[in-house]
């Protein structure tokens, strides 16, 4: 963890959020897959490791901590109990599963065979907007993510994209642009131009990540996400703090800017 902060300090970042993955947590602790997030036991010492962090590195660079957690239909009462034990500065919600599959692992790629993608994309995007309105969540994460092997639809998908951002406005979430899409088989930021555009219309906020799986990653293809934030008419990001947001507006074009006044 402290190379992800030597990292970003070194990439010039001035704020880091931690958010390590609160995974299968609906399913019982010896069917759920190690090699894909904490165990349950883990979290005491990730939030711990992560508050060290904040006071080791305090003169240097703001730490966030934070979580991405599955939603699963069904189980948000589990989750909101696992949530509610920690001070988390914001919560990432994100789709990874549907009734069950893993879609965004390679090793369960089969699966995509027996969808028609466009029924995948309508079945995906629907449960991204109930994640949102959850309330359980800040910011739906990767929020395309089913385009990760480049299986893409064949049809319109301007109606799904609008839905979805009315869906993400009005449960009051942010969208995060993410960066990982760019390391993966779909060559593509999290959200694609579309989607974010419909999301800027919609008035849907934005929050930026690199999901950085190693420390090189951290603040990985930031430029291209300006280039695209911009493109799309963004003028402001926000960032938080125990679950509150702050706007940053962009002082010009393709700088992060200065501090605007807290909101809701
Ligand atoms: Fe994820």
């Amino acid at each position: 963890m402290e190379r992800y902060v030597e990292h970003a300090i070194a990439a010039g970042l001035t704020e880091l959020g931690f958010s390590d993955h609160l995974f299968m947590y609906w399913l019982p602790p010896d069917q759920r897959d190690p090699a894909l997030g904490m165990a349950e036991w883990e979290h005491d010492f990730y939030v711990e490791d992560v508050e060290r962090c904040r006071r080791q590195y305090a003169s240097d660079i703001v730490i966030r901590l934070s979580t991405e957690a599955d939603f699963i239909p069904g189980h948000e009462a589990r989750l909101e109990s696992i949530l509610r034990r920690y001070d988390w500065d914001y919560v990432i919600g994100s789709v990874h599963f549907l009734d069950g599959w893993g879609f965004d692992d390679s090793r369960f790629l089969s699966g995509f065979d027996t969808w028609d993608i466009d029924a995948l994309y309508a079945r995906y995007f629907d449960l991204v907007g109930a994640s949102a309105e959850t309330g359980l969540f800040d910011t739906i994460g990767h929020a395309d993510l089913v385009k990760k092997f480049g299986h893409r639809p064949t049809s319109d998908q301007s109606e799904v994209y609008a839905r979805l951002a009315s869906r993400l406005a009005n449960a009051g979430v942010c969208v995060e642009v993410n960066t990982a899409g760019l390391r993966k088989p779909c060559r593509e930021i999290y959200p694609n131009p579309d989607l974010l555009r419909a999301c800027r219309l919609g008035s849907v906020p934005i929050t930026l990540g690199s999901d950085a799986h190693a420390p090189n990653e951290v603040a990985s293809d930031l430029d291209a996400a300006t280039k695209l934030i911009h493109d799309v008419g963004y003028a402001s990001f926000v960032k938080y703090a125990s679950r509150r947001r702050t706007t940053v507006r962009f002082a010009q074009l393709g700088q992060l800017g200065e501090e605007a006044s807290p909101s809701a």
